[in-house]
């Protein structure tokens, strides 16, 4: 049976309402009830605003708001300068198609007007007999319309499709084309409607959570849980071409607490500071992936070469940290380095002027033999086993100790060689790959060890704030939060307004407008009510003078001390992480560990 297209503008309707996760919860669940099996990958693909996971590097739509005004105007017989001014008005195109097509409906009983009314099939009542199948599909040939005459075939396809519509399917379509659905929805919170409809229960997400820790496609893994039940999820491998979500560490600043958790005995290794890219290779084919799993393959020309004449395997999946080096020296340059290269277009030139070295730490497949479930040492020989090393292709530096004095030798060292401070790695029976989850197998230790707050935190923007002074009219400040995972939200930690350079306020309009609401998003816990909503998607790197207890943020909130959460002193904006999603932010749960720390090390010092 086709799934008429009307159960997703109905869907996306209420999910737009609604102010509260459980909430949302239960509108996917309906929605999901609602959806044949064959069809939930492309209604998952939809729900996240995309037609295909970022990582297939597959073309994006390619249709920008002219072109979508234009495919309108001839839709709905409509001047493009009327729609242009009534979207203005009304906040965005799609409301504007959706409010002209209602009132055509009105007019003609039924009928869209002129000579596209042959084409327009709702009934009396502005019903469509819009598929998923079709809209999906119409979508993909847009975005897969390349070269010459392609915008010619985008924009007939794509007039078609609204003029097909019903007012609201229309208004969820064009959003859909513009990237403005914004509906807010997570892919825990997805995962865990999945697991009500499909599996029986809330409890069962993470056995989905694991199969797409190993294979990031959710469209994919709900297609499997749908068409042939949990127990299908339980097999999954991890598969080339296909990225695998990565392993995380926790983090301590105090060496023998190092020690202690990871079992007395540790790998300890460089921590590098570039950018991780998890390597895939089959046969003559490379994929880079980074850490946020997209296809990165084209801005590392120079690593697929390294890889394809170093990787002796068939097939391989392995880890490692893309760092810049000076061409001269070879020695280790620091990660903003190397973002450089992410702003050059022309890669060529690039890769001549920011050259890079990668350093290997892990590898999790290696010709069909998934290595996930083995212990780091297994994985490490095996990494070495299939690898020849040079110059600029290595193992990452690494040494195991047992104790405390020669760990601290070897962090001195790695920082006098330009890295970030080190990794400890838990090298006991059970230390798998965790993937997709941050865990206590493997630590950092970090430079920044000296200041009061013993490390960075990773933070995301929700809201913002209009400036005095100087940066009168302007946002001056934002209001930061941390992840948590359990309820899928985030949570308010504090407001940032120092460490920016001119340069930073001066982008930040340009870089917050497209996330600017006028409601809280959903996924939002904050009682601090900022002059500008933000969706969680920025993240930045933050420090402060001392994690404290505060009554007005939600973060921790009654986890230290009743009717209190957990704050950030003055706190010091230091970087954009572009490389990280909001999901990778520092969670709830890791700042309340901090905190507890912190109180341990005054406890000590008085
Ligand atoms: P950070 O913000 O500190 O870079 P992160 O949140 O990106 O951390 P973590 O899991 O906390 O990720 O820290 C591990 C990161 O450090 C990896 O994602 C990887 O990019 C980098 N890294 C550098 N050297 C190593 C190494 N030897 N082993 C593992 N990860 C390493």
């Amino acid at each position: 049976m086709p799934m008429p297209f009307s159960v997703i503008a109905e869907a996306f309707e209420k999910l737009e309402r609604v102010t509260a996760r459980t909430q949302m919860l239960l509108y996917l669940v309906e929605l999901f009830k609602k959806t044949p099996a064959e069809v939930v990958d492309k209604v998952i693909y939809i729900l996240q605003g995309k037609l295909w996971p970022d990582w297939k590097g597959l073309p994006e739509l390619g249709v920008g708001e002219k072109l979508l005004i234009k495919a309108a105007s001839i839709a709905l017989h409509t001047s493009e300068h009327y729609l242009e001014r009534l979207a203005k008005k009304v906040g965005d195109i799609g409301k504007a198609i959706e409010i002209v097509k209602s009132e055509q409906l009105k007019k003609t009983g039924g009928r869209a007007p002129g000579l596209l009314a042959f084409m327009s099939k709702p009934g009396p009542t502005g019903e469509s007999t819009l598929t998923v199948e079709r809209v999906y599909e119409t979508l993909a040939k847009i975005a897969m319309a390349q070269g010459e005459g392609s915008r010619d075939i985008k924009l007939k396809l794509l007039a078609g499709l609204l003029a097909e519509a019903s007012p609201k399917e229309a208004k969820y379509i064009a959003r859909f084309v513009e990237g403005r659905l914004r509906l807010g929805v997570g892919d825990a919170t997805i995962m865990e409607a999945l697991a009500v409809v499909y599996a029986g229960s809330a409890a069962m997400r993470s056995i989905i959570e694991r199969a797409y820790n190993l294979r990031a496609d959710l469209g994919t893994i709900a297609k499997i849980v749908a068409i042939q039940g949990v127990e299908a999820l339980k097999n999954i491998k991890p598969e080339v071409g296909m990225p695998i979500r990565p392993m995380l560490a926790e983090r301590l600043s105090d060496p023998s607490e190092i020690l202690k958790k990871l079992g007395g005995k540790a790998l300890i290794e460089y921590k590098y500071d570039g950018e991780r890219a998890q390597i895939h290779k089959k046969g003559d084919k490379i994929w880079i992936f980074s850490r946020r799993l997209e296809n990165i393959t084209h801005m590392y020309p120079d690593v697929v070469k390294m890889a394809l004449e170093s990787i002796k395997a068939e097939e391989a999946i392995i880890e490692g940290e893309i760092v810049a080096i000076d061409p001269e020296t070879g020695e280790l340059r620091p990660f903003q380095v190397l973002m450089r290269r992410r702003r050059k277009h022309d890669v060529h030139v690039a890769m001549e002027e920011i050259p890079v070295a990668v350093y290997l730490f892990d590898t999790v497949y290696v010709n069909g033999e998934d290595l996930t479930l083995k212990p780091l040492l297994y994985r490490r020989e095996k990494l070495a086993s299939i690898i020849n090393e040079n110059d600029t292709w290595q193992l990452a530096k690494g040494t195991i100790v047992s104790d405390v004095e020669a760990l601290e030798k070897f962090f001195l060292q790695a920082i006098e060689d330009g890295a970030e401070g080190i990794m400890a790695k838990a090298i006991h029976d059970k230390s798998i790959y965790q993937a997709g989850a941050r865990g206590w197998l493997w630590i950092k230790y970090k430079r920044d060890y000296k200041s009061e707050m013993a490390d960075t935190v990773d933070l995301v923007v929700i809201g913002a704030f209009y400036g005095k002074g100087r940066r009168g009219g302007k946002f001056g400040t934002l209001l930061m939060a941390a992840y948590d995972p359990e309820s899928d939200t985030f949570k308010s930690v504090c407001k940032v307004g120092s460490g920016f350079t001119d340069e930073d306020l001066e982008k930040l309009p340009e870089m917050l407008a497209p996330y600017i609401r006028d409601t809280k998003p959903p996924r939002v816990d904050s009682t601090m009510k900022p002059d500008a909503w933000v969706e969680p998607v920025l993240v930045a790197e933050i420090i402060g003078a001392e994690l404290t207890l505060s009554p007005v943020h939600t973060c921790c909130y009654g986890w230290a001390k009743s009717g209190a959460g957990i704050s950030i002193r003055f706190p010091r904006f230091i970087r954009w992480r572009p490389d990280k999603s909001p999901e990778d932010a520092t969670t709830t749960k890791e700042l309340y560990e901090m905190y507890l720390r912190q109180l341990k090390r005054l406890e000590e010092e008085s």
